[in-house]
């Protein structure tokens, strides 16, 4: 061969110019399990299966378009010690002159290709040719360190990429339809919540694998896995999200129910393992859902937008959070949170049945959707001042989607505020009062969602206040929350010592709660 060409397990792109060339057989294809990747924090199960299952079955598919492939498992790799004793290894074995990747999203792998040096040996490093936004573009929208609003950069890239526009007016005649996405589910809505489309790919080598290497992994292996691993269950996904669920996406995208076997989904499209994964491009999937929009008259406006902000918006701008201010933004801990992150987040036995919810559902189906991430495991976080990197560490192994460059600013920065606001210009705190408006959790809970400071009070009452009372030198000139503290010097101060003592109480006996 004249070249290696290393494909990372989320750079499962088939739609890469790499594969639309003539020279299949000038190179060599490798795609490695790697116990570096497995072992780089505590994944879940099913995640660490979805990966390697999905990098086989790209591996297959390769070959059979005649790529000349080299698929490694964690058997054929154990005995080097990370991917650049590989790389070296493959490159000497099959003399090649060349050594080429795709540039990694990840920070780490970044690092760690970077500093390769192979004797006499090209070494070239292509895009990914996935996000809409050209990397080297990325700090002509945002500033390293500073706060850009997520709308305007969306505004931007709806402009440049003329998507949902008429002329150079947003269609329907608002950028944005936020104000309609926030319903709660009534019993009766619970009813037509259509079952998820789920897979059945049988991933039980791949857990024997895991046992055998003695991989520590977290959360319910699933030996027939239920998530996309190959492009046409990808498009599959993405066709039964445009067909049964994007009619009422954004109108229940911040409810959250109890999950039972088929409601747990809700209206969610569950494609963000296959994105990342690369198996669907961003455009692909925003494509289709406008396609879907304009043939299908019951699908209205404010859902296609809400759906195309998500992954247009929010996706892309997370993005260029994370390359504007890596390596600094893995450190940051404004609010010098140092708490240890309670143990019910890895066994999901806790009174609270929000959080019960949200970390079962986590622990059982490597799922969570946004809102539950944002306002139930990550707001009590923030209340209760978890350390950023359990946090973190939590996040990144827990979800079938957690790679590094899109957990970490969602996490440290939209949920923990410990960017300092570069993300948020406000921490998203909130207390039992918004569980209870877009859930049916309080219903069943052990604490009261009422009450605030008597021994069955629902936590998150006092901790919010905890929250709001300790940072006060941080966010008491924050003009977008001097409300909150307005409403709090106008209790009297009976009310408020009873408050903070419930709060002490919990923070001291949070792994009680
Ligand atoms: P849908 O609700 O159907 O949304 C559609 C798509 O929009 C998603 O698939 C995703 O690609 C994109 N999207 C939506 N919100 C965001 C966002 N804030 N950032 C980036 N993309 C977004 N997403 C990840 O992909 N990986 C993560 O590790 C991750 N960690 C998160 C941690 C926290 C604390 C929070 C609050 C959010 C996190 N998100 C992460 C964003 C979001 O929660 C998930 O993308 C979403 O829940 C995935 O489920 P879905 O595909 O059903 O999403
Ligand atoms: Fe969560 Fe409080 Fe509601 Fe219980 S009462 S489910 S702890 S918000």
């Amino acid at each position: 061969y004249q070249g290696l060409r290393l494909i990372l397990g989320d750079q499962l792109n088939a739609k890469h110019s790499w594969f639309s060339q003539e020279n299949k057989n000038e190179y060599l294809y490798v795609i490695a399990e790697l116990q570096q990747e497995t072992d780089y924090t505590n994944h879940h199960i099913q995640k660490v299966c979805a990966f390697f299952k999905a990098m086989e079955n790209f591996a297959k598919a390769l070959t059979k378009a005649g790529y000349h492939v080299l698929h490694l498992t964690l058997d054929d790799t154990k005995q080097y010690d990370d991917l650049p004793a590989l790389v070296t290894h493959l490159c000497k074995k099959f003399q090649v002159e060349s050594f080429e990747y795709q540039r990694p999203d990840e920070y780490r792998l970044l690092k760690q290709l970077g500093g390769l040096s192979l004797d006499n040996l090209q070494l070239r490093t292509v895009d990914t040719e996935h996000f809409l936004v050209p990397f080297e573009e990325l700090d002509t929208y945002l500033k390293p360190a500073k706060h850009t609003t997520m709308e305007f950069f969306y505004r931007k890239l709806r402009r440049r990429f003329n998507v949902l526009m008429d002329e150079d007016e947003p269609v329907g005649g608002q950028w944005n339809f936020d104000s309609q996405n926030r319903n709660k589910l009534k019993k009766a809505d619970l009813d037509s919540i259509p079952e998820p489309l789920c897979f059945a790919n049988n991933v039980s080598d791949i857990i024997d694998r895991l046992e055998r290497h003695q991989i520590n992994t977290i959360g319910k292996a699933q030996p027939l896995l239920i998530w996309p691993t190959t492009r046409t269950q990808a498009q599959e996904l993405l066709s039964f999200f445009c067909d049964h669920l994007l009619p009422l996406f954004g109108q229940f995208q911040d409810a959250m129910t109890c999950h039972s076997e088929h409601k747990w989904t809700l209206y969610h499209s569950r494609l963000s393992f296959a994105i990342n994964a690369k198996m669907l491009s961003p455009k692909q999937v925003i494509d289709a859902a406008i396609a879907a929009y304009q043939e299908n008259s019951n699908i209205d406006i404010a859902q296609v937008e809400g759906f195309v902000r998500q992954i247009l918006g929010w996706r892309e701008y997370i993005r260029a959070v994370y390359w504007l201010n890596m390596p600094d933004y893995s450190h940051k801990n404004y609010l010098l949170a140092q708490r240890k992150l309670p143990e019910y987040f890895w066994h999901g036995k806790t009174k609270m049945r929000c959080l019960s919810e949200a970390i079962n559902q986590s622990l059982e189906y490597a799922y969570a959707h946004h809102i539950q991430r944002l306002m139930v495991t990550g707001n009590f976080c923030l209340l209760t001042g978890i350390d950023p990197n359990q946090v973190d560490d939590w996040y990144l192994g827990i979800y079938i989607d957690a790679i590094e460059w899109v957990e970490m600013p969602n996490t440290r920065g939209m949920t923990q505020f410990a960017d300092h606001g570069i993300v948020a210009t406000k921490p998203y705190a909130a207390s039992g009062n918004y569980i209870h408006k877009m859930s049916d959790y309080c219903r069943d809970c052990h604490y009261d969602v009422k009450q605030k400071s008597t021994d069955n009070a629902c936590p998150l009452n006092s901790l919010y206040w905890h929250f709001m009372v300790r940072h006060e030198d941080k966010f008491g000139k924050n003009h977008r929350i001097g409300m909150i503290y307005r409403n709090w010097y106008k209790q009297d101060e009976q009310t408020q010592q009873a408050t903070l003592r419930r709060a002490d109480w919990c923070l001291n006996n949070i792994e009680s709660l």
